[in-house]
């Protein structure tokens, strides 16, 4: 079996400045630890274009499941679909249930609903879509580049959303072919760092395993 490689991408002018601390690429991470997926890297990059396209081609060749977080919004900052868009070739279409469904919600918080709003409602072809029961922006899923690519939206709870709505059944099913790592975490007291590594690095010298030590 072969393992599954994970690699996040996390947008946001607000993450690289450390306005805002990247918690959504750690949420889905620890998610797919615990489903015995690899999680390969993480990158944090701003709203900018030449560099998000740079991100995606840089951790390409390393992943196998692609997750992205943020710039989905209606604000003239968030073009991460329009990025996915030209990455994947596949271009994007307006899905008429949602544009409804935005529209609804819109009108329902007695916002002015406006033309450039429609941009929320359009996925490339062929994706499909990953519910967000907290926003009006909906995530998406495509198979492209051999990858298996996720759109999130960058609010947390959002995230915490699709994690429900949709990644947690899909990454359940699809798991089960990934060749699976173990963590075992080893609590120690009374030993300096170098004399615990010592005495581990000579027990697990024979066996297929990678060791980290943490100091607190
Ligand atoms: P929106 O519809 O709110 O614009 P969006 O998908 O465009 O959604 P962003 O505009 O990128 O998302 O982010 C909205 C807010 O979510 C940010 O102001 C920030 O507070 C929070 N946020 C974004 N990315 C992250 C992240 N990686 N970790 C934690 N919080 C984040
Ligand atoms: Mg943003």
């Amino acid at each position: 079996m072969k393992t599954i490689r994970a690699s996040h991408i996390a947008i946001g002018t607000e993450l690289t400045s450390a306005q805002t601390l990247n918690t959504n690429s750690p949420t889905i991470a620890k998610f797919l630890q615990e489903m015995g997926i690899k999680n390969q890297a993480h990158i944090v990059v701003p709203d900018d274009r030449k560099l998000i396209m740079q991100s995606f081609d840089f951790i390409a060749p390393e992943t196998d499941w692609l997750f992205v977080y943020g710039g989905l919004g209606p604000t003239t900052d968030d073009f991460t679909r329009d990025m996915v868009s030209e990455w994947t070739g596949k271009e994007l279409q307006l899905d008429e249930s949602v544009w409804q469904h935005i529209q609804d919600i819109l009108t329902q918080r007695g916002v002015v609903v406006r033309d450039f709003q429609k941009h929320q409602a359009m996925f490339p072809v062929g994706a499909h879509i990953m519910e967000n029961s907290k926003g009006t922006a909906h995530g998406f899923h495509l198979s492209a580049k051999g990858k298996e690519i996720f759109i999130l939206p960058g609010p947390p709870k959002e995230v915490q959303s699709v994690l429900e709505n949709y990644l947690h059944q899909w990454v359940k099913e699809h798991s089960t072919t990934s060749d699976s790592e173990i963590t075992e975490i080893w609590n120690t007291m009374g030993l300096g760092e170098s004399e615990v590594s010592y005495q581990i690095e000579n027990l697990v010298k024979d066996y297929d395993v990678v060791v980290g030590d943490r100091v607190h």
